[in-house]
């Protein structure tokens, strides 16, 4: 039985040291979709909600029904309005052509896009969509936008944040309802001030990646389900990746790329959180490695496997099966 442990302390020192920066807990929407990152959305959910978080983002309406019963805010992001939605769920707006598509009365927050060109309106059309969220009955709540580049704080992230600026000051002259504004992900939250008129939205800090004072909240185990001495020029595996050059202690271990880990090849060395180097290429269901025990903590920091397979930690981190089972400990 392959496991996921999720540290508790971790994550609450995680949590109080966003909400020390956004001011306020209830200044943080906590992006909780895919599965709060592959971390377990309904395990970490209560968590939050005893620390005082009541604002989620999630991917889909299946996610927000998921998370329901615990906080009373929920932003749905990746939606396509079909005139169905649920009046307890707050919808993102990415599109200016489909606000009529909306159902009446719909929470919604309006996404502008601020130069990043994937979701959003532009700020030539804050009128035209201002005036259609009103033809159109929805209730509007908030604004937001979303940042490209926040963590090299460069001219451009400048730029964007410039634009979200005038974006806030345009709705404060031509809207008189109180509206949420926020900008902040996890990449921009603690290299710079954040505007006292602003909610953050952060996901992948929470987890304890992105920042070096905070703390790892996953880790990843492996569960042995069989022992043998692999003799010297024996190989262990598909396609004889490994061969011994002395005689060798192996075990193979029920953690494999079907349960979302990267397929390892063989081609260069790629160690366990003990040390240990995985032997011959990973299995479907399982690898092998020097005998390690019952069990055997395959990483604590997903960065050594998003290093490895030259991507980032958020995928190394969501591609973790949710079948995997999860505890709090
Ligand atoms: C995923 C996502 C976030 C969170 O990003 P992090 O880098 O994990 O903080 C914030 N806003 C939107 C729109 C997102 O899709």
């Amino acid at each position: 039985m392959s496991l996921i442990r999720l540290n508790q302390k971790a994550y609450e020192f995680n949590l109080d040291q966003i909400a020390n920066k956004a001011g306020n807990f209830d200044r943080v929407i906590c992006v909780f979709k895919d599965n709060a990152y592959g971390h377990g959305a309904t395990l970490l959910a209560p968590i939050a909600k005893s620390k005082g978080i009541n604002f989620v983002a999630v991917k889909n309406e299946q996610e927000a029904d998921e998370l329901k019963d615990f906080f009373d805010s929920i932003l749905i992001l990746s939606h396509r309005p079909n005139g169905n939605e649920n009046p307890n769920f707050i919808y993102a707006l990415n599109d200016i052509n489909l606000i009529k598509s909306f159902k009446p009365l719909t929470r919604i927050h309006l996404k502008i896009d601020t130069n990043m060109h994937r979701n959003g309106i532009e700020l030539q059309d804050l009128n035209k969509a201002y005036n259609d969220i009103l033809k159109y009955n929805l209730k509007f709540e908030g604004v937001f936008t979303h940042f490209s580049s926040a963590d090299n704080a460069d001219d451009f992230y400048l730029a964007q944040r410039n634009n979200f600026k005038k974006v806030k000051e345009w709705f404060y002259k031509n809207c008189s309802k109180k509206l949420i504004f926020h900008s902040f992900n996890s990449a921009a939250l603690f290299n710079s001030e954040i505007p006292k008129d602003e909610y953050c939205r952060v996901g992948l800090v929470q987890f304890g990646y992105g920042a070096l004072h905070l703390k790892k909240v996953l880790s990843l185990y492996a569960h042995k389900l069989s022992q043998r001495i692999l003799k010297t020029g024996q190989s262990i595996g598909y396609s004889n990746a490994y061969t011994a050059n002395k005689d060798l202690n192996v075990a193979t271990y029920d953690l494999g790329y079907a349960d979302g880990l990267f397929r390892y090849n063989a081609k260069r060395e790629l160690r366990l959180a003990n040390g240990k180097k995985i032997l011959g290429k990973m299995s479907m269901d399982s690898f092998s490695c020097e005998d390690s025990g019952d069990e055997v903590c395959v990483f604590n920091d997903a960065t050594l496997w998003a290093n490895f397979f030259d991507t980032i930690d958020y995928e190394i981190l969501v591609k973790l099966h949710p079948n995997i089972k999860r505890v709090v400990v």
